[in-house]
């Protein structure tokens, strides 16, 4: 039993324990590709929250982890079979009611950790955050904490060199060889303020990608995905560890 894992904890230990933080990692179910499984986001989201929850733990943070929840907004993937949309709305029902149970219980601090770029929880925190005074709410996305370019030579979001790295490390036997996998082209949007991110327009998956990925993921190894996911680990578990330890009264200067 890790002591930092809810799931893996019992009530013996858990009802004597206090916890500064809790983090709950968030996925999707969604097509990745041809070669890699619909749980990848899943699977990062574990993984990541645990590592990094160690690292924290082992630095003297009172953090506990919780379930991941599987299901992310695939709101633009709906004629892709099988990806499980989850809108914003029931998310947002799901975090007050985790919220509610944390505030009950002292728990004051919630960190969601993002697996999947579809899911956007700032507004649920701010309209979440103005009715649960006492709890510090806030969200991270792992994939946007190390940049990237370091570590991979084909830019890329979904099921890209990055994620198919990542998934030869942390799941190789769920991986399909590389000679399977779809280039990941993505189409680009034909008006320049989305081209340019200052306007903004959920993309239509089906259109913009044959193969569902974007970015490609030939150059993707094994030995990548380790450099890469312990960069990340190191430098979430440090925020982590910052963010228990953090007084909510003395957060600026
Ligand atoms: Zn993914």
């Amino acid at each position: 039993m890790r002591p930092y894992i809810l799931a893996e904890s019992n009530w013996k230990y858990i009802k004597g324990q206090s916890f500064d933080l809790a983090i709950l990692p968030w996925g999707a179910t969604e097509a990745h590709n041809y070669h890699m499984p619909y749980g990848t986001d899943i699977f990062e989201a574990d993984f990541f929250a645990s590592e990094t929850a160690r690292i924290a733990w082992e630095l003297g943070a009172k953090v506990i982890v919780l379930p991941t929840i599987p299901f992310g907004v695939n709101t633009g993937q709906a004629d892709i079979k099988l990806d499980i949309n989850m809108n914003p709305s029931t998310q947002a029902a799901i975090i007050s009611d985790i919220v509610a149970t944390l505030d009950r219980h002292g728990i004051r601090k919630l960190l969601i950790l993002n697996s999947h770029g579809g899911n956007d929880f700032k507004s649920m925190l701010r309209e979440i955050g103005l009715r649960f005074p006492n709890m510090f709410l806030c969200s991270c996305n792992w994939f946007q904490s190390i940049d990237k370019r370091q570590f991979f030579e084909h830019e890329g979001d979904h099921a890209d060199e990055m994620e198919t790295s990542l998934m030869l490390y942390l799941n190789p036997d769920l991986v399909l060889p590389l000679s399977e996998a779809g280039e990941g082209v993505e189409k680009t949007n034909n008006i320049s303020a989305f081209r340019e991110k200052w306007a903004w327009a959920e993309r239509r998956w089906s259109q913009i990608t044959a193969d569902t990925g974007v970015g490609n993921p030939k150059a993707a190894t094994k030995e990548k995905g380790k450099a890469y996911a312990d960069a990340v680990i190191e430098k979430v578990g440090k925020f982590i560890y910052d963010l228990a330890k953090m007084d909510v009264k003395e957060m600026y200067e």
